[in-house]
């Protein structure tokens, strides 16, 4: 009933850590990588014509709270656990309750509104729709909260679930975006126009690939959240300009949530900081930041990503580490995945790409990037040897190169980043979901 430790909220619990395994190699290895400070999952709704409305909604069933009543009296009345009945109501305080509360009786027959899964459908997703959390979905529906869920397949909601706000103005119809996102992760921005517009996107200062998909009425961007961004209330503003030339803003806000990302503490030895050259550093993100800041490229990759290498080499630091260097604040973090593996071993494309870059670096060595199209830009650094050059298209599964050391590294592992707009977010979050929308057909044919 409780959280199912594969919730997509938190991939990096996906990968078993290894203790002590490469600790030294990643903190070397991401080390300069952790300073560049950056200057999701929920998905939104991607499909608002297909989105099921929520059925009518009774006040019958559960419980309604009584004066003098506490949750462990409720739960023991019901014959459940207190953590079954909190997770099954999102309470996060079993304390706080309150005289009226109706409470879901988990196991027991309500009239709770439910709707009905879509092909591509997770919990996550679900509950980015109706606004509720996918824990409390998995709690009232007895499922886990990553599995896979059959299109149609009924799915109980809360009596609090609403659905995501949709917003209009002017020509545009229809806004869908996240009620909240989740540090460090991409949700999804779909507006639908009636008719075609050039529309602008910005999500707290950064400018999104905003433009249509497959309908040139409904327009695509990804929400990158920055994994040190908030928690907190942040802007995106939308625009266009009008027929009569009047420039039409909205502005909307969007929740950032904090994420569960683990910390590490790392000790650098007197001395070791000399390999961090400070201008060195710089010149190479700027150089990087001109690659992976560009988004007007064409799409190369749609579905889910693949592993860029096997499944027996684990994780040893996940996106996200909150890294306090030599006893200091923890305000850097790890901008990719490592994955420990021998010297050799052969790190393929996760999809579709052209090769941007494949050559030496200071800081990242030997290093492949990517181009997946429309801002999404792919990493690998540290390899020992190069097997592609840049400006080749590469397919999915194709060799990029071998794992290595070089660059700032002092063990062999593979540095796996993600970049979209420029924000390093979480590449292990593309591993269950599509990289863009699928295309209409393909929902049609699974339908
Ligand atoms: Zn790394």
């Amino acid at each position: 009933m409780n959280q199912h430790p594969n919730s997509p909220l938190n991939p990096h619990r996906r990968h078993a850590l290894v203790p002590g395994a490469g600790r030294r190699l990643l903190l070397a290895g991401c080390l300069a990588l952790g300073l560049t400070l950056l200057g999701g999952l929920l998905a939104g709704n991607l499909a608002g014509d297909l989105a099921p409305g929520v059925a009518h909604a009774q006040d019958e069933g559960g419980y309604v709270v009584q004066p003098g009543d506490t949750l462990a009296q409720i739960a023991a009345q019901f014959g459940i656990t207190v953590e079954e009945l909190a997770a099954a109501n999102g309470l996060e305080d079993v304390n706080l309750i309150r005289v009226g509360q109706r409470l879901i009786i988990p196991g027991q027959e309500t009239s709770l509104p439910q709707v009905a899964a879509l092909p591509g459908d997770t919990l996550p997703r679900i509950g980015s729709r109706y606004q509720v959390s996918p824990t409390q979905l998995a709690a009232l529906n007895g499922l886990a909260v990553a599995q896979r869920l059959f299109p149609g397949q009924p799915i109980r909601l809360p009596e609090t679930a609403r659905p995501i706000q949709r917003l209009s103005f002017g020509a545009v119809l229809d806004v869908a975006l996240p009620d909240h996102l989740v540090q460090g992760h991409t949700g999804e921005l779909v507006v639908t126009t009636s008719r075609p517009l050039s529309l602008t996107g910005v999500w707290n200062g950064l400018p999104l690939a905003l433009a249509p998909l497959d309908d040139p009425l409904r327009q695509f961007a990804h929400l990158p959240a920055p994994a040190l961004l908030g928690p907190g209330r942040f802007e995106l503003a939308l625009s266009y300009t009008a027929r009569d030339g009047r420039t039409v803003t909205r502005t909307f806000p969007v929740e950032v949530v904090e994420g569960e990302y683990i910390r590490q503490e790392i000790n650098l030895p007197p001395g070791k900081g000399g390999l961090l050259d400070a201008e060195k550093i710089r010149a190479e993100l700027e150089r990087l930041q001109a690659i992976w800041g560009q988004s007007d490229t064409p799409i190369q990759w749609r579905e889910p990503f693949t592993r860029p290498i096997g499944s027996q080499y684990p994780t040893t630091s996940p996106y996200g580490t909150r890294r306090s260097y030599n006893g200091g604040p923890y305000n850097t973090y790890h901008a990719g995945q490592d994955f420990a593996a021998p010297k050799g071993v052969t790190v393929t494309a996760p999809g579709d790409g052209i090769v941007v870059l494949a050559e030496p670096l200071f800081v990242r060595g030997n290093a492949v990037i990517l181009d997946h199209g429309r801002g999404v830009f792919t990493g690998y650094w540290h390899l020992s040897k190069l097997l592609v050059e840049a400006g080749q298209a590469v397919k999915v599964g194709q060799p990029l190169g071998l794992v290595g050391t070089t660059g700032l590294s002092t063990g062999d592992h593979l540095h796996w980043e993600l970049r979209i707009y420029g924000v390093s977010v979480d590449p292990m979050q593309f591993l269950d979901e599509p990289l863009f929308p699928p295309p209409p057909e393909e929902l049609a044919v699974t339908q």
